[in-house]
């Protein structure tokens, strides 16, 4: 059995994620906290992620899930405590267990790790200490209050914003600190282990000597860290000094403002990203609280999880000068990468967050972020356009650029979207975009996923068809939907198969659904062309391939959210009667009756599919080839599709016979 959990937690056992997950009961999760109705064999309650007067919110106790017919949030018990109490999913897993009353044997410590362990209380504990005698220095010491507070002052930030952000200032005295802390008890290796202190010479000094001091928080408000900037214009030192990473203190991993604002994101569904302390501080203080800043370091992948445990949406904040911009536009595309939403907003020039909010009244900046900040796709073309101008092979680069970004969006929804905005914006066809866009795609997910993936006609179908259809309806998007609803629904199901042994006598044998639908492609070398689809039909491939059939469970609780929602959607869906059955004349009275004969009517519909959008273009490229190897793989591939086309239309004969 697949267990989706493994990656994500190393620390609890597999086989007690297998029993937590089995243990969960979906409807019971979930009423603790949502009224259920019954209603058929689902219940049904008011949504708990959106606002809503009739219930469109379903749970469904056979299968383990919940989904939000309103806002499109699925998934199975993990899921939806994961969700609505913003935990990971070790964390999800830990409440679980709890209310099942599943032990979680933690594996025994090594000594190292109990020596890790402590090490980890100790610098809290030193960090704690840390701050508290940085911000007495800052209220209590003359040369505190002198340098320190009259700078904060100057900012205009207040005493209660002061002590809420625990803001501090350290002595200029070399080692003032260093030596008091060890006076207080605190051990050498300590004071280094947390980067307060340096040795130089067999000497303890102070990292943050004459330095105001902001404490970096955890999500749980504890001191991780701190950022000191110095005040005077001495040239030969940085303006600001972070601590070093460590035990406790992975700075990709940490959002400066995090612990001050994640129940103002969640409640106001965004994140406002900017770039410094005093950004994040007088934002806060003009009471705008849902802010936080990548201090430290440029954006990366896990403090962007982080702002997701609250929000799907983030909006980024730049100053008004564009050296910073070009730098940080890799942030964009990460974010679009982690399938959120993001927003962009540029001060104008001269501005940035911090000075902008100073000059102006919490209403006003509320609406300017409101009305300013575009969508990326308009700030990115916008934004390089002014640079491409009129050349048009810059103008080239620039819309390669931003399919690009596009691409990398993981929802084809939404992809298709910016497509269009787009084809808007810079004037350019939408099928030539679109194009250009599904290149990408097939390449990133062959690389992705099986590098040594059959070339097939759906990879070398041509740029350029004659009528443009719209691109689900061109690449068999429906009937590949079909197919995979029947692989998740009854996949694991045996069919009943007739052949003739040796001897010619009729024989009866077995084989799940799942290797009947797989080998059969696999046989005509067809791949599926949607990459979500893609996704599925290659894990089962490799499930069968090692003699598993993949459970629906595995795509449920699969941690890529496209593969997840979609298995949902296709396990959700009423099943109905494709239109081809009716086109076909082919009578089906349950689908169980006749499973059989419902997969084979829809392989060979997706099977005409192909052909019919396929054939035409081959022929018109055959007489347009003039080279010889190309005009032999289009030979090839048209003996591929002419010999499907005679098998589908006698087996068409049959089944219509019948
Ligand atoms: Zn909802």
């Amino acid at each position: 059995m697949y267990l989706s959990g493994i990656i994500y937690s190393s620390l609890i056992p597999n086989h007690t994620i297998a029993s937590i997950l089995e243990a969960s009961r979906i409807e019971e999760v979930v009423s603790e906290f949502v009224n259920l109705k019954r209603r058929g064999s689902n219940l049904i309650g008011l949504c708990p992620f959106h606002q809503e007067k009739t219930p469109s919110f379903t749970v469904s106790p056979a299968k383990g899930i919940f989904k939000c017919f309103g806002c499109g949030k699925a998934g199975d018990s993990a899921k939806f405590i994961m969700e609505h109490e913003h935990y990971s999913y070790p964390e999800a897993l830990k409440y679980l267990a709890r209310k099942y009353q599943i032990e979680i044997e933690e594996r025994e410590q090594t000594a190292e790790e109990i020596v890790a362990m402590n090490a980890r209380e100790r610098m809290f504990n030193l960090n704690l200490f840390a701050q508290q005698q940085f911000t007495n220095t800052l209220f209590e010491s003359d040369e505190g209050r002198a340098i320190g507070l009259s700078y904060f002052k100057e900012r205009d930030f207040r005493e209660a914003t002061i002590r809420k952000f625990q803001l501090g200032y350290c002595s200029d005295k070399r080692d003032a600190f260093s030596q008091y802390a060890t006076a207080s008890g605190y051990s050498e290796d300590i004071l280094l282990l947390t980067g307060l202190s340096v040795k130089h010479n067999e000497q303890l000094y102070d990292r943050f000597q004459g330095r105001v001091i902001f404490p970096i928080h955890n999500l749980t408000g504890k001191v991780v860290g701190f950022g000191g900037r110095i005040l005077g214009s001495e040239k030969s030192k940085a303006k600001y000094l972070n601590s070093p990473e460590s035990e406790v203190y992975a700075k990709s991993k940490t959002l400066y403002g995090i612990y001050f604002a994640k129940n103002a994101i969640s409640k106001l569904d965004n994140c406002l990203l900017v770039e410094g302390y005093t950004d994040v501080i007088s934002m806060h203080q003009a009471g705008i609280e849902n802010v936080v800043a990548s201090s430290g370091t440029s954006l990366t992948t896990d403090q962007i999880r982080i702002i997701r445990r609250y929000t799907n949406n983030i909006t980024i904040l730049y100053d008004g000068d564009k050296a910073g911009i070009n730098a940080s536009l890799r942030g964009i595309d990460m974010i679009l990468e982690e399938g959120m939403n993001v927003r962009v907003l540029l001060f104008p020039e001269g501005n940035d967050p911090d000075s902008y909010v100073r000059r102006h009244r919490t209403s006003e900046v509320e609406g300017f972020i409101q009305q300013e900040s575009k969508d990326f796709i308009s700030f990115k073309t916008r934004l390089l356009l002014d640079e491409a101008s009129n050349d048009p092979i810059k103008k080239a680069g620039l819309i390669k650029e931003i399919v690009h970004t596009i691409s990398l969006i993981p929802d084809a929804i939404y992809r298709s979207v910016y497509v269009k905005e787009c084809s808007r914006m810079l004037d350019v066809e939408e099928l030539t975009l679109l194009n250009e866009l599904n290149k990408l795609l097939r390449s990133r997910f062959r690389k992705q996923i099986s590098p040594d993936l059959p070339e097939t006609a759906a990879e070398t179908r041509p740029q350029e068809p004659e009528t443009p259809k719209p691109a689900e309806e061109k690449q068999g998007y429906y009937q590949e939907r079909e197919l995979l609803k029947l692989l998740l629904n009854y996949g694991a199901q045996d069919l009943l198969l007739e052949t003739t042994d040796e001897n010619g006598f009729p024989a009866v044998y077995r084989e799940t659904v799942a290797h009947y639908i797989i080998d059969d492609l696999a046989h005509d070398k067809l791949v599926f062309d949607h990459p979500t689809h893609l996704k599925i039909m290659q894990l089962y491939s490799e499930g069968l391939d090692n003699g598993v059939v993949p459970h629906e469970q595995h795509f449920i609780s699969h941690p890529e959210p496209d593969i997840s929602l979609l298995a949902i959607d296709l396990l959700t869906e009423r099943y109905e009667l494709s239109k081809n059955w009716e086109r076909h004349k082919i009578f089906v009275k349950s689908i169980t009756e006749d499973l059989k004969q419902s997969i084979d009517s829809n392989l060979l519909d997706f099977k005409s599919k192909i052909i019919e959008s396929r054939l035409p273009e081959l022929m018109q490229q055959l007489e347009a080839a003039t080279e010889g190897d190309a005009q032999d793989n289009l030979l090839k591939e048209y003996k591929n599709l002419n010999d499907m086309k005679v098998k589908i239309n006698n087996l068409l004969g049959k089944v219509i016979i019948r």
